[in-house]
C-alpha cells in the first residue's frame, strides 16, 4: 500500500461562503447580523447541518446552514446555486455534538 501524504478531497467541498449571518428569518435577526465577522469560509459537506424556523416556506426539510468557525454565527446557504439537500444533511443538535466531542477530545489530549 502506499503511503498516503495528503489526501485530496475535492468533492466534498461545498464553496467558498463569507459569514454573515444571513438566510432564513431567524438567522437574518438584526442580532446576528450584527456579530457576524464576515470572514470567508470554505465549507465541505460535513460542516453543513439543517435549521428550522416557523416559516413554512422552508419545506420540511428545513435550511442548509453553516457555522462560522471564527465567531460562532450561523449563515444559511439554501436555495440559489447550491443543490444541497437539506433532507440528507446531519440535525443542528447533531452537528453541535459532534463539534463538542472533538473539542473535549482534543483537549483530553
Ligand atoms: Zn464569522
Amino acid at each position: 500500500m502506499p503511503k498516503v501524504i495528503e489526501r485530496c478531497e475535492p468533492s466534498s467541498v461545498v464553496g467558498t461562503f463569507k459569514c454573515t449571518g444571513g438566510g432564513h428569518p431567524v438567522l437574518s435577526h438584526q442580532s446576528n447580523v450584527v456579530k457576524a465577522c464576515g470572514s470567508t469560509l470554505e465549507i465541505s459537506l460535513h460542516q453543513l447541518f439543517r435549521t428550522k424556523d416557523y416559516d413554512t416556506c422552508a419545506g420540511p426539510n428545513g435550511y442548509v446552514t453553516f457555522m462560522c468557525p471564527v465567531c460562532g454565527v450561523e449563515t444559511d446557504i439554501s436555495g440559489g446555486q447550491y443543490q444541497v439537500e437539506a433532507a440528507n444533511l446531519r440535525s443542528k443538535e447533531e452537528y453541535v455534538r459532534i463539534l463538542q466531542a472533538e473539542k473535549d477530545m482534543h483537549l483530553r489530549q
